[in-house]
């Protein structure tokens, strides 16, 4: 099976490093904050080019403190893209705000610049920039916009750590960045953990406060805080990881070039047209089709696994029902998009082998008269 994901091929490759680290904890038995959460957290700003790292639980708490740092009047409004991870918008929620939702474009599934400005009212106080599938969205546009309307840019860059726009590490831009190293992400933990990035003084210290119980020595609670910490065995397994990510990425980006040379172009099959300021780290490669079921069982019974991200956009989860939106785009992609697999174990053939039965797969779907396979549905989901 060509998995969506392999990290069985990822803890192999790094066995007995991450072995070793493990045991280095467990002698110094320092299990909270110590030697490898202070070395990631360096290490870590140096890679996304940002001043400051904050280490936290995983990446919804840190858009929850990220938010809470930035210190807005309660009930402000946050613009937030409706095709993400529920995450994005729970998190403006869980901090008192209303999530304001747009559309993305649809060639580069990025944020809708011209949806974002029309949205924004004397209540409008943050943008939270989701820089979905390591695809970075134009951010040069999105600073303009928020420089104009005085606004803070949060970047959610769960799925893109060390994308690029033009140059510029994603996460590094905005005021305030979160990541997550939830296991399948580009960077992964064995288990939970997150962060923030910052070159904001400011708001580091804020956010680190927010994190440890409002206090900044042992009992001086001088705010409402809450607990979230990145474990240090995870800190001690991503510092083993992190060296390793560039290369991955290259690989992943590797892995998409083939599949953009291979798949542009053909009928009943779209791929996303990307910017060519946007240097993407392809958490996902996403295609879109008519027939997704299909296509998915497919795939599955030629031994290639494949995923939906994500299958509704988050208006349409009952939590956010009631929240206005207009967003056909994004719910186009939700009904259409398939992730196909592009992680940095794929080998040669293990890709020619995707390319050729999601084509022949479009193919014979072409054949077929839509209306037919429409009735077809119907009655399946009946
Ligand atoms: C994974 C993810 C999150 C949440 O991260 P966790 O570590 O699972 O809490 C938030 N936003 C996006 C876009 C994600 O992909």
């Amino acid at each position: 099976m060509i998995k969506l994901a392999n990290l069985n091929a990822q803890h192999s490759q790094l066995f007995t490093q991450i072995q070793d680290a493990i045991y280095t904890v467990i002698d110094n038995s320092r299990f909270v904050g110590g030697d490898p959460v202070v070395d990631f957290e360096r290490n870590f700003a140096k890679y996304c080019q940002t001043e400051y790292c904050l280490g936290v639980g995983n990446g919804t708490d840190a858009l929850e403190i990220a938010i809470a740092s930035l210190d807005l009047p309660l009930g402000s409004e946050i613009i937030v893209p409706a095709n993400s991870f529920v995450a994005s918008a729970e998190a403006i929620v869980n901090t008192g705000h209303i999530p304001v939702f747009i559309d993305c474009d649809i060639n580069s599934h990025g944020l809708c610049i011209e949806q974002l400005e029309s949205v924004i009212n004397t209540n409008t106080r943050a943008i939270i920039v989701v820089h979905l599938f390591g695809n970075p969205v134009d951010m040069c546009r999105v600073m303009t916009l928020a420089k104009k309307f005085g606004l803070k840019v949060i970047e959610d860059a769960a799925q893109a750590h060390g994308a690029r726009w033009k140059k510029q590490s994603v996460g590094s831009i905005g005021d305030i960045s979160t990541f997550s190293f939830f296991p399948g992400k580009n960077l992964g933990a064995m288990g939970d953990g997150g962060a923030i990035c910052t070159n904001n003084e400011k708001l580091f210290e804020r956010s680190k406060m927010i994190a440890n119980h409002g206090r900044d020595s042992k009992f001086d609670h001088k705010m409402l805080g809450r607990n979230s910490r990145l474990d240090t065995l995870q800190a001690a397994i991503l510092n083993v990881k992190l060296p390793h990510l560039e290369s991955w990425n290259q690989t992943r980006q590797a892995n998409a070039d083939f599949y953009f040379e291979a798949l542009s172009g053909l009928d009943g099959i779209e791929v996303l047209t990307l910017s060519p300021d946007a240097t993407g780290v392809f958490h996902q490669f996403v295609v879109r089709l008519s027939q997704r079921q299909k296509c998915q069982q497919f795939m599955a019974q030629h031994g290639i696994e494949t995923g939906v991200h994500y299958p509704r956009i988050i208006t349409q989860y009952p939590p956010f029902a009631h929240f206005e939106s207009s967003t056909p785009n994004s719910k186009l992609f939700a009904d259409t998009m398939l992730s196909i697999p592009v992680h940095q174990y794929l080998s040669k053939s293990d890709k020619q082998h995707v390319v050729d039965t999601i084509k022949r797969f479009v193919e014979s779907n072409l054949k077929l008269k839509f209306s037919e396979y429409e009735k077809v549905d119907v009655r399946h989901n009946a």
